[in-house]
This record gives structure tokens, sequence and C-alpha cells, in this order.
């Protein structure tokens, strides 16, 4: 069977990664996670008192940084590590969300993961999420994907996954972070979120999980 690469662009909180690890899943390929990419850059930044207004930090700091997925036997999907430590977790924190997207508009930090990203996918049989993926990290890939969602739903979902690991969570904070974010991905100067000429778009506010997997594995299964 031809091993493809699939990408699954949009707007945060869409549903982009559970699409993306269902498809993974079923098709033995690699799930990667670009925002996540985006996230540890940013908590290292934070950690690390890193200006990123000034881009000699910026370069230099990069320089530190080890990003790496590692698979978890026990959940059966890969992890986040940044210099050897698991950050799956901490990085989905709001703190993080506040200052992602500025960051990720950095030209040296989009070098820095697209590069990276490009690499994982040298030998194909790879499914990546993210805003870019693609239109600038693989304009060429065969299966491409617009997933986007009503506000609304996006902000009751988001508000819902959040509101299990921090109770004190507020709906207007999620509402007005992801509203920040979309804002920021789709005006930035370098690869803006924007819907590539040749991705199928796949608004998910009334389907399912299992109605978006269906539709999107049957396209993938009209190319391998
Ligand atoms: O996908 P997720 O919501 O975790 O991404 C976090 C942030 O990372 C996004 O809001 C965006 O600013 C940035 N990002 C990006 N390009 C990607 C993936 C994520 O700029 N390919």
């Amino acid at each position: 069977m031809k091993k493809i690469i699939i990408t699954i662009d949009g707007w945060s909180s869409c549903g982009k990664s559970t699409l993306a690890k269902q498809l993974a899943k079923k098709l033995g390929y690699v799930y990667i996670d670009s925002g996540a990419m985006y996230r540890a850059i940013t908590l290292y930044f934070l950690r690390n008192h890193v200006d990123w207004t000034d881009s000699n930090e910026v370069t230099e700091a990069l320089k530190n940084i080890s990003i790496e997925f590692r698979p978890n036997e026990k959940s059966q999907q890969s992890e986040i590590f940044l210099n050897d430590e698991n950050v799956e977790y901490v990085i989905r924190d709001l703190v993080v969300a506040e200052k992602v997207s500025d960051v990720a508009a950095i030209k040296e930090v989009r070098n820095f993961a697209v590069a990276q990203q490009q690499k994982m996918g040298e030998s194909k049989g790879v499914v990546m999420d993210g805003r870019d993926i693609g239109t600038t990290v693989f304009p060429d890939a065969e299966l491409k994907i617009f997933m986007t969602a009503d506000p609304a739903k996006r902000v009751e979902r988001r508000f819902k996954e959040l509101y299990d690991k921090n109770p004190n969570i507020t709906i207007e904070e999620v509402k007005a972070n992801l509203e920040m974010r979309d804002y920021i991905d789709s005006h930035r100067e370098i690869s803006p979120l924007r819907k590539a000429d040749d991705a199928i778009e796949l608004d998910n506010t009334n389907r399912t999980e299992k109605e978006q997997y269906e539709f999107t594995i049957k396209l993938t299964k009209e190319l391998i």
C-alpha cells in the first residue's frame, strides 16, 4: 500500500487532533501535533525569561531547545518531550495558550519548527495537524483537510477539556483566548492560517467524531 502525507489544518479547537489521531491509528501512521511544538517552545521561553521581541535572544534560545515525540506504551499515543522532559500536559495550560500565537508568529521560531516537521515527514506515512501544514510544511501532501466548526461549539468543547483539569477556568477566558489566537494566527505575516487551494473543507459543527472520521478515511482509501 502506498504511504501518503495527510495534513489537517484549521482554527483552534475544531477537533483536528481527534481526527488526526484516529486516522494515524487506523493507518499505522505517525501522528504529529505541530501545535505542541510551538507550545513547547513557548513554555521554554516563559520559563527561561526569553525576550522574544529580540531576534538574537530567540536565535540563541532555540539552540538550547530539543523537541522529540516519544510513544507512550500505555496510552498508545506519542507525547512531546522538551529537552528530555515530558511536557505533554503542562503545555496545554492557559498560561502557554495566552502567549503561543505571539511566539509562533516569529520567523526564527517558524523556521526552526518547520524544518523539523519536514524531516518527520520525509518517509511519509504521517498525519500532521496545525495551521500551515498544507500550505507551507507539506505543500505537496496527497490529502489536505481544512477543518472548521461553529465558534460557539469550539468554545464549548475547549472549555469542557480545560475545565476537567482546572475547575477555576471560565468560559469567557476560553472564548477570549480562542478568538485572540485565531486572529493572530490568521493575520500574521509568515504562513498565516488559510485553507490551501487544494484542501478539502470539513465543517464538523454537526458531525459526530465517527462521521468526520468516515468522511476522511474514505478520501484516504481512494489515494492509497
Ligand atoms: O494546535 P494548537 O491549538 O495546540 O496550536 C497552538 C498554537 O500554535 C496555535 O494557536 C498557533 O499559534 C500555533 N501553531 C502554528 N502553526 C502550526 C500549529 C500551531 O502557528 N502549524
